[in-house]
C-alpha cells in the first residue's frame, strides 16, 4: 500500500465519519483498504461484491465528494473486489471495478449531520424576487410509498396525506407528528413535502431542523438581519420544522417562530411540526405556542406492532434487493420493538456481517447481530423516556409524576424513575433531580437508597422493579 493512497483514504474517512451515523462507518468503511493512487485515480479494496453495490447504491456520492475534497475535481475511484479462490490457491484475485461516480444522486441514508451540507445556500437572498426558487431541503427517499401503514401510525399517516392533497385547506393545520425515537416523525415529515412538491410544483416547502432554524436565527441576530430573516420565512407555502421540543428554553427563536407561525397560518399557509412529546408534556415552551400547536391536529406515532414491523422490514430489503429466510426477520422483529430506525440498523448489520464474512445468514448470525443491538441500545435510554414509561405503568402522567405532591404513590413513582434514571443513564444525580421535577441530588439519592430496600422488604414493590426493568430494557 502506497502511503500516499492511504493518506488520501484517511482524510476521506474523516470526513465520511463526520456525515453519516457511527454505525454506518464502522460498517461500510472501515473494512475498506486503500490499495493504491495514480494520477487521481484511487483505488479501494472492499471485501465483496455485494460491499461495493452497497457502497455505489447509498454512498456514492458521499464518497465522491469526499474524494473530490481530497482530489479535485476529476477525481476518481476504483474498487477491487476481493474474493477468495475455491481452488487452493491462496492468493486473492481481484476484480476492478470502476465507481459510477454517478453524479446528481441522493445517497438514500440521508443522515441529519449529511443534511446540514446541502444547506440553504443563503436564505437571505430572496426578498423583492417573485419566483421564490429555494432547495426544499427533502430527502426524496423518505415518500409516503416507502412509509408503510400499521396500526401504530394510521392516524398519522392519513393525515399526512390529506396535508400533502390540500396544504393548507384542511383543518390540520399545524399537523403535529409526535412520537418516541426512531419511529418516523422525520420521515413522515419529509414524505409530505415531496408529494406536495411532485403536485404543486410551484409551491415553496421548506423543511428544516428546529436545530438548524435556531442556528439561522441566532446568526440573523448577529448579523442584524432578523427582519430579512421573519421575511424569507413568511414567503413560503409549507413550511416543516423537524423536532421541535429543540425549542425548549430558546425564548427568542421561539418568538420569532410565533411571529412567522402566525403570518403563515392567517394566509393559509401549512406548517407540519413533529416532537419528541405531546404537547401537554413539552418544557419551557411558551404557552401562546403551545395553544397554537394545538390548533391543527396532534397525530402521535406510536411502536409498530409485530406484523408492522415486519412489513418493514421486508419492504427494506425488498428495496435494497436482498433476499432473507422468513425466520430470520421473524427473529429480529420480535426482538426489536421500540425503534424502527434500530429494526433497520440490525438488518443492515446483518447483511453486512455476512457479506464481510461470506457467511450466509443464520439464525446464530441474527442472534449475535440484535444482541449487540438491544444492548447497546439499552445505554441509550433517555430520562424523558424512563419518566414516561414509569408514569404510564402507574397511569399517571408526567406532570403528575414531577408534582410536589407528597401522596405515596406518586412519590413511589418519581423515585422509581430516580433510580431507573441512576441505573440506566449516565446522567449526574444533580442532573436526574433537575430533570424529574427540579429536585436537588440528595433527594435522587434517598430516592436510590429507598427503591434498594423496598424492593428487598416489599414484594409487591419488587414486582414494580421488575415489571419496569423490563420494560425500559426491551
Ligand atoms: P424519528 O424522526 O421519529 O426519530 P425517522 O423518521 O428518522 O424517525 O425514522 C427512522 C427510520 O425508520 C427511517 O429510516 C425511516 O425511514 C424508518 N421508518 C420509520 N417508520 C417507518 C414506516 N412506517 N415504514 C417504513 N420505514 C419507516
Ligand atoms: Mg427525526
Amino acid at each position: 500500500m502506497s502511503t500516499t493512497a492511504s493518506a488520501v483514504w484517511n482524510n476521506c474517512l474523516s470526513f465520511i465519519e463526520d456525515n453519516i451515523q457511527p454505525q454506518a462507518f464502522k460498517t461500510w468503511f472501515l473494512p475498506i483498504v486503500p490499495l493504491k493512487i495514480s494520477d487521481k485515480v484511487l483505488n479501494i479494496e472492499v471485501p465483496s461484491k455485494f460491499f461495493y453495490e452497497w457502497l455505489e447504491e447509498h454512498y456514492v456520492k458521499l464518497l465522491k465528494t469526499a474524494l473530490q475534497k481530497e482530489l479535485g475535481e476529476d477525481a476518481r475511484l476504483v474498487y477491487s473486489i476481493r474474493m477468495e479462490n475455491r481452488f487452493g490457491n491462496k492468493s486473492p484475485f481481484t476484480e476492478n471495478i470502476p465507481s459510477s461516480n454517478r453524479s446528481g444522486m441522493l445517497p438514500q441514508q440521508v443522515d441529519a449531520p449529511y443534511h446540514s451540507q446541502t444547506d440553504l445556500k443563503n436564505p437571505f437572498i430572496i426578498p423583492g424576487i417573485k419566483n421564490l426558487q429555494i432547495e426544499s431541503q427533502l430527502n426524496p427517499n423518505y415518500s409516503f410509498e416507502n412509509f408503510l401503514e400499521g396500526d401504530s401510525n394510521r392516524l398519522g399517516r392519513s393525515a399526512a396525506l390529506a396535508v400533502a392533497a390540500k396544504p393548507g385547506g384542511t383543518s390540520f393545520n399545524p399537523l403535529l407528528i409526535f412520537g418516541g425515537v426512531g419511529l418516523g416523525k422525520t420521515h413522515l415529515a419529509h414524505a409530505i413535502g415531496v408529494e406536495i412538491k411532485e403536485k404543486y410544483q410551484d409551491k415553496t416547502v421548506l423543511y428544516i431542523a428546529a436545530e438548524k432554524f435556531t442556528q439561522q436565527y441566532i446568526e440573523a441576530v448577529k448579523k442584524n438581519t432578523r427582519n430579512d430573516f421573519i421575511h424569507f420565512y413568511q414567503l413560503l407555502d409549507v413550511l416543516i420544522i423537524d423536532d421541535v421540543q429543540f425549542l425548549s428554553g430558546k425564548t427568542g427563536t421561539q418568538d420569532v417562530f410565533f411571529h412567522i407561525f402566525n403570518h403563515l397560518h392567517q394566509n393559509g399557509k401549512q406548517v407540519i411540526l413533529t416532537s419528541d412529546k405531546a404537547p401537554v408534556d413539552m418544557q419551557d415552551i411558551e404557552q401562546r405556542l403551545l395553544s397554537r400547536f394545538k390548533w391543527g391536529l396532534s397525530a402521535e406515532l406510536q411502536l409498530p406492532n409485530y406484523e408492522t414491523r415486519i412489513s418493514i422490514l421486508k419492504n427494506k430489503l425488498y428495496r435494497d434487493g436482498v433476499e432473507i429466510e422468513d425466520d430470520i426477520i421473524e427473529y429480529v422483529a420480535k426482538n426489536i420493538k421500540t425503534n424502527v430506525r434500530e429494526l433497520e440498523g440490525a438488518i443492515i448489520s446483518l447483511i453486512a456481517q455476512s457479506s464481510f464474512n461470506k457467511a450466509e445468514i443464520t439464525i446464530d448470525l441474527a442472534k449475535e447481530v440484535v444482541m449487540k443491538f438491544v444492548k447497546n441500545t439499552k445505554r441509550e435510554v433517555s430520562i424523558d423516556y424512563i419518566q414516561k414509561v414509569v408514569s404510564d405503568y402507574f397511569q399517571m402522567d408526567v406532570q403528575t409524576l414531577q408534582s410536589k405532591t407528597r401522596r405515596r404513590h406518586i412519590v413511589q413513582a418519581r423515585q422509581l424513575a430516580m433510580y431507573f434514571a441512576k441505573k440506566y443513564t449516565k446522567a449526574s444525580l444533580a442532573s436526574i433531580g433537575n430533570q424529574i421535577g427540579k429536585r436537588d441530588h440528595a433527594t435522587v439519592l434517598h430516592a436510590c437508597k429507598t427503591v434498594d430496600n423496598l424492593s428487598f422488604t416489599d414484594k409487591q414493590f419488587r414486582k414494580y422493579v421488575e415489571d419496569l426493568s423490563q420494560k425500559l430494557s426491551l
